[in-house]
């Protein structure tokens, strides 16, 4: 049976310039193990058989309606600006209007190389893709705004890395692929009647209450603003903030080297390639500043008088970080039981943040078990929460009902990095259950399951995972 996607392909009918049309290439023998079906509905996507599904997903038969394209973007990558990026490994098959109403985006990632590829081979391997699928759909579960996956295909082909690695196809679902990056390339060309389609463009499917370009960047902080509280949220590194990797819709995008905390400390990098922390837990709402600048730096571009359009898009950028602090300790107090807010919060806020790093505990389970008896447990010095403890249970007495604030607030189940490894050696290995359990038990983050209690735990002193890598 036929995969059926009803396609509406609106940026395909944009005019040249904006991308490049590409097919996916083919591969060797795809299978199909990784299968979406509550996202699928959401689509609108009628499925097919096994067989089929993975000829689609795989690349090998271009689906009725679907438009495949490379998209072209720029961006700064540590900081460094590169002039040209796109779609190097990756094509855009189209988008659907969803049963909710809503357009998103339909992606092969690893489908084969593009005009754009440069030096890469366009492949990826089963690690990131598996990575991928699960963090993705971990963050959804979890209440944050992140691109999801719909499937997953095996190529039967070998991708080089610094091994031989079994080669996979993710399909990824996204509200856009817009990124900072995208306007950033017509901007620095002077290509600007390109940069004014874009920006009308983003507008319509983004922000339709938006009367300008300044408007879409206020937008755009808002939606990064909370976004950013998130991730700080749930102990989440994204590990790879360049300004292509900065989506417009306010979604997380690009998994490659991120992670979750498991010990806290503010200043934790995993990702093999930040070596000077650019990235770091705590430097991503600052990261998300300077993103926003490089947007408006773009955005202003289009005016007649650039000059005269800086004063209003620097206002925009300096409200960001108060409003990333307002997400934050809203989301913070939450996390600690507070619904009402008073002044001392934050301190209150900080200062168990402070002792959680002095105390290695560990972010999730800290948090997770505020909410019941034994939280100092976490700590090596057990005193010092119990010290800070005294203060917060004060604080609680006019609080309604804390414990449910807190349990709906604090997941007890994110998907951490060593069982993510362990997940993709199995799979590797040709054995599926760790990530079919992975998935379900992250769809339900926020309840106990004492029979996965093993999903919660901390890794090992030999299981802990020192770096991540892009795949
Ligand atoms: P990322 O670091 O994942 O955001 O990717 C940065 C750029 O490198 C994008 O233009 C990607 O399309 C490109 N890229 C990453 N991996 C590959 C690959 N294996 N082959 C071709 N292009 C790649
Ligand atoms: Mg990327
Ligand atoms: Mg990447």
């Amino acid at each position: 049976m036929p995969v059926s996607i009803p396609f509406d392909n609106s940026y395909a009918r944009l005019p040249e310039g904006f991308f490049a049309a590409q097919a996916p290439q083919p591969v060797r023998s795809p299978r199909l193990v990784a299968f979406n079906d509550d996202l699928a509905r959401l689509l609108g996507i009628a499925a097919g058989d096994a067989t089929e599904m993975a000829q689609v997903f795989g690349g090998n038969t271009v689906p009725q309606g679907a438009e495949p394209l490379a998209q072209l973007y720029a961006g700064h990558q540590f900081g460094q600006y590169n002039p040209q990026l796109g779609d190097g490994r990756a094509v855009l098959l189209g988008e659907t209007v969803g049963t909710d109403g809503q357009r998103r985006d339909i992606q092969l990632k690893g489908s084969g190389r593009t005009p754009f590829s440069r030096m890469g081979d366009g492949r990826a391997w089963l690690g990131p893709v598996l990575r991928e699928y699960v963090v993705s759909e971990a963050m959804h579960a979890l209440g944050i705004p992140t691109t999801r996956a719909l499937a997953a295909v095996e190529t039967g082909e070998e991708v080089i890395r610094e091994t031989v690695l079994p080669g996979a196809v993710l399909t990824r679902v996204a509200s856009s692929h817009l990124r900072v990056g995208t306007f950033q390339v017509f901007a620095s060309r002077g290509q600007i009647d390109r940069l004014k389609r874009l920006t009308g463009y983003a507008i319509a499917r983004h922000y339709p209450d938006a009367d300008g370009p300044m408007a879409l960047l206020a937008a755009v902080r808002d939606a990064q603003a909370v976004l950013i509280a998130q991730w700080m949220g749930v102990g989440f590194i994204h590990g790879v903030m360049n300004t292509d990797n900065c989506a417009i819709s306010g979604e997380t995008i690009d998994y490659g080297p991120c992670a979750f905390l498991d010990v806290y400390h503010p200043d934790t990098v995993f990702s093999s390639i930040d070596r000077h922390g650019r990235y770091a837990y705590s430097n991503q709402p600052g990261i998300a500043v300077w993103n926003l600048a490089q947007l408006a730096t773009a955005l202003i571009q289009q005016f007649d008088d650039p000059a005269a359009a800086v004063e209003e898009a620097t206002g925009i950028v300096h409200a960001m970080p108060s409003l990333i602090e307002q997400a934050w300790l809203r989301i913070f107090r939450a996390k600690i039981g507070i619904t009402t807010p008073r002044d001392g919060d934050d301190a209150m806020i900080t200062d168990l943040l402070a002792r959680m790093a002095a105390g290695q505990a560990d972010f999730t389970n800290t948090f997770r078990a505020l909410a019941g008896e034994r939280a100092h447990d976490q700590f090596t010095d057990p005193a010092a929460f119990d010290q800070w403890a005294e203060g917060w249970q004060a604080r609680l007495a006019d609080e309604p009902d804390p414990q449910a604030v807190m349990r709906a607030a604090n997941p007890a189940f994110v998907p951490r990095n060593h069982r993510i490894e362990q997940m993709i050696s199995a799979a590797v290995g040709g054995d599926y259950a760790p990530f079919e359990r992975l998935n379900a038990v992250l769809a339900h983050p926020f309840e106990d399951q004492p029979d996965h209690a093993d999903l919660a735990r901390p890794p090992t002193p030999d299981e802990v995972v020192p770096a991540t890598f892009c795949g």
